[in-house]
């Protein structure tokens, strides 16, 4: 079993990626991306997602948890107070997530270590 976490070169189908944004309580602003598309390499479905606003010295946690939460609550109070501004163009950095054990990808739900970036526009 081969398990190289790697940078995809190849090429890309970006009409074949869906991205979904959840936007905080009042639906002001968009804080998270949720990309659904296949892995150029393997080429399975997944899904991958992030916050659209890294912050220092706070880790966004899993997602779905509580910290997860936590952290998009602070990004959504942070964005209303000013302190971090509204992006319309995100790089998204995905890393491939498919659930099917195959050569490359060691276990269910681990993917095959492939990542790639793509850019999404984000809805205001
Ligand atoms: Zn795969
Ligand atoms: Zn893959």
């Amino acid at each position: 079993m081969r398990y190289t976490p790697a940078e995809w070169d190849g090429e890309i189908d970006v009409n074949a990626y869906r991205a979904a944004f959840e936007f905080g309580a009042d639906g002001r602003y968009a804080l998270e991306v949720e990309v659904e598309g296949p892995c150029p390499a393997c080429h399975h479905p997944s899904v991958d997602g992030h916050p659209l606003f890294r912050l220092d010295g706070f880790g966004p946690g899993g997602r779905g948890s509580a910290a997860h939460r936590a952290y998009l609550a602070e990004l959504d109070e942070l964005l209303h107070e000013g302190e971090l501004e509204e992006v319309t163009v995100h790089e998204a950095d995905l890393l491939c997530k498919c659930e099917e054990p195959h050569e490359g990808q060691p276990g269910a739900g681990s993917g095959c270590g492939a990542s790639w970036s793509l850019t999404v526009e984000v809805p205001r």
